[in-house]
Protein backbone atom coordinates (compact mmCIF):
# COMPACT_ATOMS: atom_id res chain seq x y z
CA UNK A 1 0.00 0.00 0.00
CA UNK A 2 1.40 2.89 -0.92
CA UNK A 3 1.54 5.46 2.21
CA UNK A 4 0.70 9.21 2.41
CA UNK A 5 2.68 11.31 3.96
CA UNK A 6 -0.10 13.45 6.13
CA UNK A 7 0.82 17.06 7.18
CA UNK A 8 -1.64 19.04 9.33
CA UNK A 9 -1.87 21.97 8.11
CA UNK A 10 -3.38 24.80 10.81
CA UNK A 11 -6.22 27.39 10.11
CA UNK A 12 -4.16 30.15 8.60
CA UNK A 13 -1.43 27.87 6.86
CA UNK A 14 -4.71 27.04 5.17
CA UNK A 15 -5.96 30.02 4.19
CA UNK A 16 -2.26 31.14 3.01
CA UNK A 17 -2.67 27.86 0.39
CA UNK A 18 -5.83 28.78 -0.90
CA UNK A 19 -5.06 32.12 -1.73
CA UNK A 20 -1.28 31.18 -3.27
CA UNK A 21 -3.30 28.43 -5.47
CA UNK A 22 -6.18 30.76 -6.22
CA UNK A 23 -3.59 33.81 -7.33
CA UNK A 24 -5.63 35.81 -4.47
CA UNK A 25 -1.54 37.16 -4.04
CA UNK A 26 1.30 35.79 -5.81
CA UNK A 27 3.47 36.02 -2.91
CA UNK A 28 2.93 36.55 1.25
CA UNK A 29 4.03 39.36 3.67
CA UNK A 30 2.80 39.29 7.40
CA UNK A 31 3.72 41.46 10.49
CA UNK A 32 4.40 41.73 13.74
CA UNK A 33 2.98 45.63 14.48
CA UNK A 34 3.80 45.73 18.60
CA UNK A 35 2.58 49.20 20.02
CA UNK A 36 6.26 50.68 21.76
CA UNK A 37 4.18 51.19 25.18
CA UNK A 38 5.79 47.79 27.29
CA UNK A 39 7.65 44.61 27.32
CA UNK A 40 6.50 42.08 25.03
CA UNK A 41 5.70 38.73 26.60
CA UNK A 42 5.53 35.23 25.96
CA UNK A 43 1.85 35.76 24.02
CA UNK A 44 3.60 38.63 21.81
CA UNK A 45 6.21 35.73 21.50
CA UNK A 46 3.74 33.50 19.57
CA UNK A 47 2.73 36.21 17.35
CA UNK A 48 6.04 36.99 16.54
CA UNK A 49 6.97 33.31 15.65
CA UNK A 50 3.83 32.49 13.86
CA UNK A 51 4.02 35.80 11.60
CA UNK A 52 7.83 34.74 11.08
CA UNK A 53 7.23 31.04 10.55
CA UNK A 54 4.94 31.53 8.09
CA UNK A 55 6.88 33.89 6.19
CA UNK A 56 9.70 31.70 5.96
CA UNK A 57 7.32 28.37 5.25
CA UNK A 58 5.85 30.29 2.05
CA UNK A 59 9.27 31.85 1.24
CA UNK A 60 7.88 35.64 1.90
CA UNK A 61 8.25 38.46 3.76
CA UNK A 62 8.31 39.52 7.58
CA UNK A 63 7.52 42.82 8.43
CA UNK A 64 8.57 44.72 11.87
CA UNK A 65 6.11 47.36 12.43
CA UNK A 66 5.93 49.99 15.27
CA UNK A 67 2.82 50.63 15.60
CA UNK A 68 2.92 54.01 17.41
CA UNK A 69 0.07 56.24 16.43
CA UNK A 70 -0.91 56.97 19.78
CA UNK A 71 1.33 59.55 21.00
CA UNK A 72 -0.05 59.49 24.65
CA UNK A 73 1.17 55.77 26.12
CA UNK A 74 4.20 55.16 23.95
CA UNK A 75 7.85 55.65 24.30
CA UNK A 76 11.13 55.58 22.55
CA UNK A 77 12.77 53.14 25.55
CA UNK A 78 10.24 50.15 24.68
CA UNK A 79 11.62 50.08 20.95
CA UNK A 80 15.35 49.61 21.54
CA UNK A 81 13.99 46.91 24.02
CA UNK A 82 11.19 45.20 21.77
CA UNK A 83 13.68 45.02 18.73
CA UNK A 84 16.39 43.46 21.11
CA UNK A 85 13.60 40.83 22.54
CA UNK A 86 12.40 40.22 19.16
CA UNK A 87 15.94 39.36 17.50
CA UNK A 88 16.94 37.02 20.21
CA UNK A 89 13.72 34.99 19.60
CA UNK A 90 15.50 34.62 16.26
CA UNK A 91 12.64 36.40 14.31
CA UNK A 92 15.23 38.53 11.15
CA UNK A 93 13.01 41.42 9.79
CA UNK A 94 16.43 41.83 8.20
CA UNK A 95 16.04 45.20 6.31
CA UNK A 96 11.97 45.49 6.74
CA UNK A 97 11.49 47.54 9.77
CA UNK A 98 8.67 50.16 9.19
CA UNK A 99 6.75 52.78 11.69
CA UNK A 100 3.31 53.21 11.42
CA UNK A 101 4.14 57.13 12.10
CA UNK A 102 5.74 57.14 8.93
CA UNK A 103 2.51 56.85 7.21
CA UNK A 104 0.69 60.24 9.17
CA UNK A 105 0.85 61.59 5.59
CA UNK A 106 -0.91 58.60 3.58
CA UNK A 107 -3.59 58.42 6.52
CA UNK A 108 -4.58 61.75 6.59
CA UNK A 109 -4.80 61.48 2.60
CA UNK A 110 -6.35 58.41 2.78
CA UNK A 111 -9.21 60.18 5.14
CA UNK A 112 -9.31 63.03 2.28
CA UNK A 113 -9.94 60.57 0.09
CA UNK A 114 -13.00 59.38 2.47
CA UNK A 115 -14.10 62.71 2.12
CA UNK A 116 -14.02 63.63 -1.08
CA UNK A 117 -15.79 60.39 -1.99
CA UNK A 118 -18.75 61.34 0.84
CA UNK A 119 -17.54 57.70 2.96
CA UNK A 120 -16.17 60.39 5.76
CA UNK A 121 -17.43 63.41 7.87
CA UNK A 122 -16.66 65.46 10.55
CA UNK A 123 -18.84 65.47 14.15
CA UNK A 124 -19.34 67.85 16.51
CA UNK A 125 -20.82 65.79 19.00
CA UNK A 126 -18.92 65.12 22.03
CA UNK A 127 -17.49 61.74 22.76
CA UNK A 128 -20.30 61.33 25.38
CA UNK A 129 -23.17 62.44 22.78
CA UNK A 130 -21.48 59.87 20.10
CA UNK A 131 -21.44 57.47 22.87
CA UNK A 132 -25.27 57.95 23.59
CA UNK A 133 -26.48 57.81 19.63
CA UNK A 134 -24.55 55.00 18.65
CA UNK A 135 -27.16 52.68 20.35
CA UNK A 136 -26.72 49.15 21.69
CA UNK A 137 -27.19 45.82 20.39
CA UNK A 138 -30.02 45.52 20.56
CA UNK A 139 -31.22 49.27 19.60
CA UNK A 140 -29.99 50.55 16.45
CA UNK A 141 -27.80 53.90 15.89
CA UNK A 142 -29.35 57.70 16.04
CA UNK A 143 -28.18 59.82 12.96
CA UNK A 144 -25.61 62.11 14.23
CA UNK A 145 -27.32 65.83 13.05
CA UNK A 146 -23.31 66.38 11.05
CA UNK A 147 -23.85 63.65 9.21
CA UNK A 148 -25.04 65.30 5.93
CA UNK A 149 -22.22 68.12 5.72
CA UNK A 150 -21.75 68.54 2.09
CA UNK A 151 -18.03 67.38 0.87
CA UNK A 152 -16.62 71.30 0.68
CA UNK A 153 -17.48 71.71 4.34
CA UNK A 154 -15.66 68.88 5.54
CA UNK A 155 -13.05 69.15 3.67
CA UNK A 156 -12.86 72.51 5.15
CA UNK A 157 -13.75 71.43 8.65
CA UNK A 158 -11.11 68.32 8.60
CA UNK A 159 -8.48 71.29 7.17
CA UNK A 160 -9.04 73.13 10.17
CA UNK A 161 -8.76 70.04 12.51
CA UNK A 162 -5.40 69.38 10.76
CA UNK A 163 -4.17 73.01 11.23
CA UNK A 164 -4.51 72.97 15.15
CA UNK A 165 -8.00 75.28 14.95
CA UNK A 166 -10.17 73.14 17.32
CA UNK A 167 -9.35 71.74 20.45
CA UNK A 168 -8.85 68.39 21.80
CA UNK A 169 -12.29 66.53 21.74
CA UNK A 170 -14.46 69.37 19.95
CA UNK A 171 -14.28 67.64 16.34
CA UNK A 172 -13.97 63.96 15.04
CA UNK A 173 -13.99 62.67 11.42
CA UNK A 174 -16.13 59.78 11.30
CA UNK A 175 -16.74 57.32 8.86
CA UNK A 176 -20.09 57.61 6.95
CA UNK A 177 -21.19 53.61 7.27
CA UNK A 178 -23.86 52.48 8.65
CA UNK A 179 -25.60 53.57 11.66
CA UNK A 180 -28.06 50.73 11.69
CA UNK A 181 -25.56 48.11 11.69
CA UNK A 182 -25.69 45.41 14.11
CA UNK A 183 -22.18 45.46 14.11
CA UNK A 184 -21.49 48.17 16.31
CA UNK A 185 -17.95 48.88 15.16
CA UNK A 186 -19.40 49.90 11.61
CA UNK A 187 -22.34 52.71 13.11
CA UNK A 188 -19.98 55.64 12.13
CA UNK A 189 -16.83 55.16 13.46
CA UNK A 190 -14.67 57.70 14.58
CA UNK A 191 -11.38 57.44 12.36
CA UNK A 192 -9.48 60.78 13.41
CA UNK A 193 -9.47 63.35 16.54
CA UNK A 194 -7.96 66.01 17.74
CA UNK A 195 -4.99 65.45 20.10
CA UNK A 196 -2.55 68.29 20.92
CA UNK A 197 0.72 66.55 21.78
CA UNK A 198 3.84 65.49 21.03
CA UNK A 199 4.45 62.78 19.28
CA UNK A 200 7.77 60.81 19.90
CA UNK A 201 8.80 60.50 15.91
CA UNK A 202 6.58 63.41 14.46
CA UNK A 203 7.15 65.90 17.61
CA UNK A 204 4.49 68.30 17.40
CA UNK A 205 3.94 68.56 13.33
CA UNK A 206 0.45 66.69 14.00
CA UNK A 207 -2.48 67.53 16.13
CA UNK A 208 -5.09 65.05 14.42
CA UNK A 209 -4.12 61.34 14.94
CA UNK A 210 -5.59 58.15 12.98
CA UNK A 211 -7.86 55.42 15.58
CA UNK A 212 -6.12 52.05 15.52
CA UNK A 213 -9.21 51.33 13.38
CA UNK A 214 -8.15 53.63 10.98
CA UNK A 215 -4.59 53.54 10.94
CA UNK A 216 -3.90 49.39 10.77
CA UNK A 217 -5.68 48.55 7.31
CA UNK A 218 -3.89 51.55 6.28
CA UNK A 219 -0.88 50.61 7.36
CA UNK A 220 -0.95 47.01 6.01
CA UNK A 221 -1.79 48.32 3.02
CA UNK A 222 1.10 50.40 2.37
CA UNK A 223 3.79 48.04 3.70
CA UNK A 224 1.95 45.37 0.85
CA UNK A 225 1.06 42.80 3.73
CA UNK A 226 -1.43 40.20 2.66
CA UNK A 227 -2.31 38.27 5.88
CA UNK A 228 -3.05 40.57 8.33
CA UNK A 229 -2.88 38.05 11.28
CA UNK A 230 -4.32 39.37 14.92
CA UNK A 231 -6.22 38.26 18.08
CA UNK A 232 -10.01 37.38 18.26
CA UNK A 233 -11.01 40.29 20.05
CA UNK A 234 -10.19 42.38 16.96
CA UNK A 235 -12.82 39.75 14.87
CA UNK A 236 -15.69 42.18 15.03
CA UNK A 237 -13.58 44.62 13.94
CA UNK A 238 -12.82 43.03 10.92
CA UNK A 239 -15.97 44.07 8.59
CA UNK A 240 -14.57 48.14 9.39
CA UNK A 241 -10.67 46.57 8.37
CA UNK A 242 -12.23 45.65 5.01
CA UNK A 243 -14.58 48.70 4.47
CA UNK A 244 -11.32 51.07 4.94
CA UNK A 245 -9.29 49.00 2.28
CA UNK A 246 -12.02 48.39 -0.01
CA UNK A 247 -13.36 52.70 0.33
CA UNK A 248 -9.45 53.36 -0.02
CA UNK A 249 -9.44 51.00 -3.58
CA UNK A 250 -6.24 49.28 -2.63
CA UNK A 251 -4.84 46.92 -5.26
CA UNK A 252 -3.98 44.45 -3.18
CA UNK A 253 -6.21 44.61 -0.47
CA UNK A 254 -4.31 42.78 2.73
CA UNK A 255 -6.96 40.10 4.65
CA UNK A 256 -7.53 39.92 8.59
CA UNK A 257 -7.08 36.51 9.93
CA UNK A 258 -7.90 36.55 13.71
CA UNK A 259 -6.66 33.63 16.59
CA UNK A 260 -6.90 32.70 20.32
CA UNK A 261 -4.21 34.76 21.78
CA UNK A 262 -1.86 32.47 24.38
CA UNK A 263 -2.62 32.61 28.16
CA UNK A 264 -0.55 30.88 30.87
CA UNK A 265 -1.27 29.32 34.42
CA UNK A 266 0.63 30.54 36.94
CA UNK A 267 1.77 33.53 35.51
CA UNK A 268 0.85 37.06 35.23
CA UNK A 269 0.96 39.02 31.69
CA UNK A 270 -0.99 41.77 31.96
CA UNK A 271 0.95 45.23 31.83
CA UNK A 272 -0.99 47.17 34.39
CA UNK A 273 -1.10 44.04 36.90
CA UNK A 274 3.08 44.00 36.07
CA UNK A 275 3.32 47.42 36.07
CA UNK A 276 2.21 47.19 39.94
CA UNK A 277 4.34 44.73 41.04
CA UNK A 278 7.58 46.63 39.47
CA UNK A 279 6.27 49.87 41.26
CA UNK A 280 5.24 48.32 44.74
CA UNK A 281 8.92 46.77 44.90
CA UNK A 282 7.45 43.28 44.14
CA UNK A 283 9.25 41.86 41.66
CA UNK A 284 12.64 43.44 40.45
CA UNK A 285 11.77 45.46 37.58
CA UNK A 286 10.07 43.92 34.27
CA UNK A 287 12.71 41.21 34.03
CA UNK A 288 12.61 39.87 37.16
CA UNK A 289 12.82 35.81 36.49
CA UNK A 290 9.28 35.53 37.89
CA UNK A 291 7.53 36.92 35.42
CA UNK A 292 7.05 36.16 31.50
CA UNK A 293 7.96 38.88 29.57
CA UNK A 294 10.20 37.89 27.06
CA UNK A 295 13.40 39.54 28.86
CA UNK A 296 12.23 38.00 32.13
CA UNK A 297 12.56 34.71 30.32
CA UNK A 298 15.95 35.56 29.06
CA UNK A 299 17.06 36.11 32.64
CA UNK A 300 15.87 33.00 33.71
CA UNK A 301 17.73 31.09 31.45
CA UNK A 302 15.20 29.82 28.98
CA UNK A 303 16.38 29.58 25.63
CA UNK A 304 14.97 31.08 22.08
CA UNK A 305 14.63 27.24 21.16
CA UNK A 306 12.57 26.19 24.03
CA UNK A 307 10.06 29.19 23.50
CA UNK A 308 10.15 28.35 19.46
CA UNK A 309 8.90 25.20 20.46
CA UNK A 310 7.09 25.43 22.92
CA UNK A 311 4.81 27.70 21.14
CA UNK A 312 4.61 25.31 18.45
CA UNK A 313 2.88 22.44 20.54
CA UNK A 314 0.58 25.36 21.62
CA UNK A 315 -0.65 25.22 18.01
CA UNK A 316 -2.90 28.18 16.88
CA UNK A 317 -6.45 28.28 17.51
CA UNK A 318 -9.76 29.74 17.31
CA UNK A 319 -10.68 29.12 20.64
CA UNK A 320 -9.17 30.80 23.85
CA UNK A 321 -7.65 28.72 26.29
CA UNK A 322 -4.99 28.88 29.40
CA UNK A 323 -1.88 26.73 28.51
CA UNK A 324 -0.60 24.73 31.73
CA UNK A 325 3.02 26.94 32.73
CA UNK A 326 4.19 22.85 33.15
CA UNK A 327 4.15 22.89 29.46
CA UNK A 328 6.77 25.80 29.16
CA UNK A 329 9.07 24.05 31.93
CA UNK A 330 8.62 20.75 29.89
CA UNK A 331 10.04 22.32 26.65
CA UNK A 332 12.93 24.35 28.43
CA UNK A 333 13.92 20.96 29.88
CA UNK A 334 14.03 18.88 26.75
CA UNK A 335 15.72 21.60 25.52
CA UNK A 336 18.66 21.60 27.94
CA UNK A 337 19.00 17.88 28.39
CA UNK A 338 21.52 17.38 26.61
CA UNK A 339 23.27 20.63 25.77
CA UNK A 340 24.34 21.56 29.16
CA UNK A 341 27.14 19.85 31.67
CA UNK A 342 25.80 18.49 34.41
CA UNK A 343 27.72 19.96 37.74
CA UNK A 344 27.46 19.42 41.31
CA UNK A 345 26.31 22.41 43.37
CA UNK A 346 25.13 22.24 47.18
CA UNK A 347 22.35 24.62 47.71
CA UNK A 348 21.73 23.73 51.58
CA UNK A 349 25.47 22.61 53.09
CA UNK A 350 26.31 20.71 55.92
CA UNK A 351 29.87 19.61 56.28
CA UNK A 352 31.10 15.79 55.60
CA UNK A 353 33.88 14.51 57.07
CA UNK A 354 36.04 11.27 55.76
CA UNK A 355 38.09 10.55 59.00
CA UNK A 356 40.30 8.49 57.21
CA UNK A 357 41.25 10.06 54.12
CA UNK A 358 44.65 11.48 54.22
CA UNK A 359 44.55 15.16 56.29
CA UNK A 360 45.66 17.79 53.37
CA UNK A 361 45.66 15.23 50.70
CA UNK A 362 43.55 16.64 47.28
CA UNK A 363 42.53 14.05 44.44
CA UNK A 364 41.45 15.32 41.48
CA UNK A 365 38.70 12.35 40.22
CA UNK A 366 37.51 12.29 36.42
CA UNK A 367 33.45 13.47 36.06
CA UNK A 368 31.52 13.60 32.58
CA UNK A 369 30.01 16.40 31.43
CA UNK A 370 27.03 14.74 30.73
CA UNK A 371 26.47 11.18 30.39
CA UNK A 372 23.72 11.49 28.07
CA UNK A 373 26.10 13.54 25.29
CA UNK A 374 29.69 12.23 25.10
CA UNK A 375 30.79 15.01 22.58
CA UNK A 376 30.30 17.67 25.97
CA UNK A 377 33.55 15.75 27.54
CA UNK A 378 34.78 15.80 30.77
CA UNK A 379 36.48 17.72 33.60
CA UNK A 380 38.67 16.97 37.02
CA UNK A 381 37.04 17.61 40.22
CA UNK A 382 39.16 18.12 43.62
CA UNK A 383 38.32 15.22 46.37
CA UNK A 384 39.26 15.95 49.70
CA UNK A 385 38.97 15.07 53.59
CA UNK A 386 36.24 17.64 53.67
CA UNK A 387 33.28 18.09 51.85
CA UNK A 388 30.12 19.94 51.73
CA UNK A 389 26.78 17.70 51.41
CA UNK A 390 22.86 18.33 51.39
CA UNK A 391 21.77 18.90 54.53
CA UNK A 392 18.84 16.60 53.87
CA UNK A 393 21.26 14.02 52.30
CA UNK A 394 22.08 12.89 56.14
CA UNK A 395 19.39 12.11 58.72
CA UNK A 396 20.53 10.56 62.01
CA UNK A 397 17.11 8.98 62.56
CA UNK A 398 15.92 7.84 58.95
CA UNK A 399 12.72 6.97 58.39
CA UNK A 400 11.90 3.80 55.89
CA UNK A 401 12.99 3.74 53.02
CA UNK A 402 15.91 6.56 53.80
CA UNK A 403 18.79 5.48 51.84
CA UNK A 404 21.24 8.34 51.80
CA UNK A 405 23.27 8.93 54.97
CA UNK A 406 22.51 8.09 58.59
CA UNK A 407 25.11 6.17 61.07
CA UNK A 408 25.76 2.81 59.47
CA UNK A 409 24.91 3.31 56.16
CA UNK A 410 27.14 3.49 53.21
CA UNK A 411 26.31 5.51 49.90
CA UNK A 412 27.94 6.35 46.72
CA UNK A 413 29.36 10.31 46.31
CA UNK A 414 28.85 10.82 43.04
CA UNK A 415 32.03 10.21 40.88
CA UNK A 416 34.05 9.66 43.96
CA UNK A 417 34.19 6.58 46.48
CA UNK A 418 31.74 4.93 48.76
CA UNK A 419 31.49 6.15 52.31
CA UNK A 420 30.04 4.99 55.77
CA UNK A 421 28.59 7.52 58.28
CA UNK A 422 29.75 7.14 61.52
CA UNK A 423 28.56 9.77 63.43
CA UNK A 424 27.81 13.56 63.49
CA UNK A 425 28.57 16.49 65.59
CA UNK A 426 25.81 18.96 66.90
CA UNK A 427 25.94 22.34 68.26
CA UNK A 428 24.74 23.82 71.50
CA UNK A 429 21.39 23.95 69.43
CA UNK A 430 20.97 20.64 68.53
CA UNK A 431 22.06 21.64 65.12
CA UNK A 432 24.11 18.75 62.48
CA UNK A 433 27.05 20.88 61.93
CA UNK A 434 29.24 17.92 61.17
CA UNK A 435 28.62 14.39 59.71
CA UNK A 436 31.48 11.89 59.88
CA UNK A 437 32.27 9.10 57.79
CA UNK A 438 35.09 6.70 56.57
CA UNK A 439 35.62 6.16 53.03
CA UNK A 440 36.78 2.48 50.84
CA UNK A 441 40.26 3.51 48.46
CA UNK A 442 38.71 0.65 46.48
CA UNK A 443 35.07 1.73 45.35
CA UNK A 444 36.69 4.60 43.81
CA UNK A 445 34.45 5.75 40.34
CA UNK A 446 35.66 3.94 37.36
CA UNK A 447 37.54 0.94 38.39
CA UNK A 448 34.61 -1.31 38.33
CA UNK A 449 34.19 -2.31 42.23
CA UNK A 450 31.47 -4.90 42.29
CA UNK A 451 32.01 -6.54 45.60
CA UNK A 452 29.37 -4.62 47.22
CA UNK A 453 26.51 -2.26 46.20
CA UNK A 454 24.74 0.35 47.59
CA UNK A 455 20.97 1.97 47.21
CA UNK A 456 21.67 5.82 47.54
CA UNK A 457 24.26 8.48 45.86
CA UNK A 458 24.58 11.88 46.53
CA UNK A 459 26.41 15.17 45.53
CA UNK A 460 29.00 16.92 47.27
CA UNK A 461 31.53 19.57 46.63
CA UNK A 462 34.84 19.56 47.58
CA UNK A 463 34.86 22.27 50.97
CA UNK A 464 38.06 23.94 50.20
CA UNK A 465 37.86 24.67 46.52
CA UNK A 466 34.35 24.76 46.35
CA UNK A 467 32.95 28.46 45.42
CA UNK A 468 30.55 30.30 47.38
CA UNK A 469 27.39 31.01 45.40
CA UNK A 470 24.02 32.73 45.73
CA UNK A 471 21.28 30.70 44.15
CA UNK A 472 17.41 31.78 43.68
CA UNK A 473 14.89 29.28 43.49
CA UNK A 474 11.21 30.33 42.52
CA UNK A 475 7.55 29.23 42.23
CA UNK A 476 4.98 30.62 40.36
CA UNK A 477 4.18 33.85 41.24
CA UNK A 478 0.45 33.11 41.52
CA UNK A 479 -1.63 30.05 43.21
CA UNK A 480 -3.99 29.87 40.78
CA UNK A 481 -5.80 27.15 42.26
CA UNK A 482 -6.49 29.60 44.94
CA UNK A 483 -7.77 31.91 42.50
CA UNK A 484 -5.94 34.58 40.47
CA UNK A 485 -7.45 37.30 42.06
CA UNK A 486 -8.80 38.20 45.72
CA UNK A 487 -12.00 39.88 46.57
CA UNK A 488 -10.83 43.59 46.18
CA UNK A 489 -9.47 42.99 42.59
CA UNK A 490 -5.51 42.87 43.87
CA UNK A 491 -3.51 39.80 42.66
CA UNK A 492 -3.18 36.78 44.92
CA UNK A 493 0.13 36.14 45.19
CA UNK A 494 2.48 32.99 46.41
CA UNK A 495 4.40 34.38 49.34
CA UNK A 496 6.98 31.69 48.15
CA UNK A 497 7.62 32.77 44.91
CA UNK A 498 11.35 33.66 45.69
CA UNK A 499 13.92 32.04 48.06
CA UNK A 500 17.21 33.04 48.27
CA UNK A 501 20.13 31.22 49.77
CA UNK A 502 23.20 32.93 50.19
CA UNK A 503 25.29 30.52 51.30
CA UNK A 504 25.55 27.64 48.12
CA UNK A 505 28.55 25.91 47.54
CA UNK A 506 29.49 25.04 43.87
CA UNK A 507 31.86 22.97 42.21
CA UNK A 508 35.42 24.97 41.21
CA UNK A 509 34.72 24.42 37.42
CA UNK A 510 32.17 27.39 37.25
CA UNK A 511 34.16 29.79 38.62
CA UNK A 512 34.54 31.58 34.96
CA UNK A 513 30.46 31.17 34.64
CA UNK A 514 29.26 34.45 33.19
CA UNK A 515 25.80 36.12 32.62
CA UNK A 516 23.29 33.98 30.73
CA UNK A 517 25.58 30.38 31.06
CA UNK A 518 23.19 27.19 31.82
CA UNK A 519 23.77 23.81 33.66
CA UNK A 520 21.72 21.04 35.31
CA UNK A 521 23.21 21.29 39.32
CA UNK A 522 22.77 17.55 39.35
CA UNK A 523 19.69 16.46 41.42
CA UNK A 524 18.53 20.10 41.79
CA UNK A 525 17.43 21.30 38.47
CA UNK A 526 18.41 23.78 35.58
CA UNK A 527 20.49 27.05 36.90
CA UNK A 528 21.46 30.31 34.52
CA UNK A 529 23.78 32.71 35.73
CA UNK A 530 21.70 36.02 36.87
CA UNK A 531 22.53 38.83 33.97
CA UNK A 532 22.05 41.17 36.38
CA UNK A 533 23.46 40.69 39.81
CA UNK A 534 25.83 37.85 39.43
CA UNK A 535 29.49 39.19 39.16
CA UNK A 536 33.26 37.66 39.56
CA UNK A 537 33.62 37.43 42.65
CA UNK A 538 29.90 36.43 43.65
CA UNK A 539 27.76 34.34 41.79
CA UNK A 540 24.29 34.29 41.46
CA UNK A 541 22.36 31.11 39.89
CA UNK A 542 18.31 31.70 38.88
CA UNK A 543 16.70 27.91 38.78
CA UNK A 544 15.26 27.83 35.89
CA UNK A 545 13.30 24.52 36.53
CA UNK A 546 13.42 21.84 38.91
CA UNK A 547 14.31 18.11 37.22
CA UNK A 548 11.10 16.55 37.93
CA UNK A 549 7.70 17.18 36.93
CA UNK A 550 4.47 15.70 36.57
CA UNK A 551 3.76 17.05 33.14
CA UNK A 552 4.03 14.18 30.20
CA UNK A 553 4.08 15.03 26.36
CA UNK A 554 2.32 12.14 24.63
CA UNK A 555 5.12 11.50 21.76
P1 LIG B 1 -0.94 43.27 25.89
O1 LIG B 1 -2.04 44.21 26.27
O2 LIG B 1 -1.11 41.89 26.45
O3 LIG B 1 0.43 43.79 26.12
P2 LIG B 1 -1.41 44.14 23.21
O4 LIG B 1 -2.35 43.49 22.27
O5 LIG B 1 -1.79 45.44 23.79
O6 LIG B 1 -1.05 43.05 24.32
P3 LIG B 1 0.31 44.96 21.11
O7 LIG B 1 1.63 45.58 21.18
O8 LIG B 1 -0.83 45.77 20.63
O9 LIG B 1 -0.01 44.38 22.55
O10 LIG B 1 0.34 43.57 20.32
C1 LIG B 1 1.20 43.25 19.29
C2 LIG B 1 0.72 41.97 18.66
O11 LIG B 1 0.80 40.89 19.60
C3 LIG B 1 -0.74 42.04 18.24
O12 LIG B 1 -0.85 41.53 16.94
C4 LIG B 1 -1.46 41.20 19.25
O13 LIG B 1 -2.61 40.62 18.71
C5 LIG B 1 -0.41 40.16 19.62
N1 LIG B 1 -0.63 39.62 20.96
C6 LIG B 1 -0.78 40.33 22.11
N2 LIG B 1 -1.00 39.51 23.15
C7 LIG B 1 -1.01 38.25 22.67
C8 LIG B 1 -1.20 36.94 23.24
N3 LIG B 1 -1.43 36.79 24.54
N4 LIG B 1 -1.13 35.87 22.42
C9 LIG B 1 -0.88 36.01 21.13
N5 LIG B 1 -0.69 37.20 20.51
C10 LIG B 1 -0.76 38.31 21.26
MG1 LIG C 1 -2.42 47.02 22.40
Amino acid sequence: MEEKEVVSKNFIEQIIEKDLEEGVYDHITTRFPPEPNGYLHIGHAKSILLNYGLAKKYNGKFNMRFDDTNPTKEKVEFVEAIKNDIAWLGADWEDRLFFASDYFEDMYEAAVKLIKKGKAYVCDLSADEIREYRGTLTEPGRISPYRNRSVEENLKLFEDMKNGIYADGEKVLRAKIDMASPNINMRDPVIYRVAHMTHHNTGDKWCVYPMYDFAHPIEDAIEGVTHSICTLEFEDHRPLYDWVVRELEYPMPPKQIEFAKLYLTNVVTGKRYIKKLVEDGIVDGWDDPRLVSISALRRRGFTPESIRNFVELCGVSKANSSVDYAMLEYCIREDLKLKKSRVMAVLDPVKLVIDNYPQDMVEYLDADNNQENPELGSRKLPFGRELYIEREDFMEEPPKKYFRLFPGNEVRLMNAYFVKCTHCVKDENGKVIEVHCTYDPATKSGLGFTERKVKGTIHWVSAKEAIKAEVRLYENIIDEEKGKLNEDGTLNLNPNSLTVLKECFIEPSLAGAEAYDSFQFVRNGYFCVDSKDSQKEHLVFNRIVSLKSSFKIEK
